[in-house]
């Protein structure tokens, strides 16, 4: 796999983990992120969910786009 490319689903979104980890926690971002979408989920190293905000700006996307590779949802 891809270096960094690591990502999460939840229901029909899809998350991409950010590099910058604090607190050893990671970070997962929406794939829509750069495009104003704040919804995040935080784990631990050990995947446990420690923080998650599913409030999306947008609609499930039927696809996706993750490190140069297109994903269906469905
Ligand atoms: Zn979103």
């Amino acid at each position: 796999m891809a270096r960094g490319g690591y990502s999460l689903r939840v229901d029909s979104y899809m998350y991409n983990r950010r590099q910058s980890a604090r607190h050893n926690n990671l970070r997962w971002h929406c794939t829509w992120y750069h495009k104003g979408c704040t919804a995040v989920v935080v784990t631990t190293k050990d995947y446990k969910v420690v923080k998650f905000v599913h409030e999306h700006s947008h609609e499930p996307p039927r696809t996706y786009t993750a490190c140069g590779v297109t994903f269906y949802s469905r």
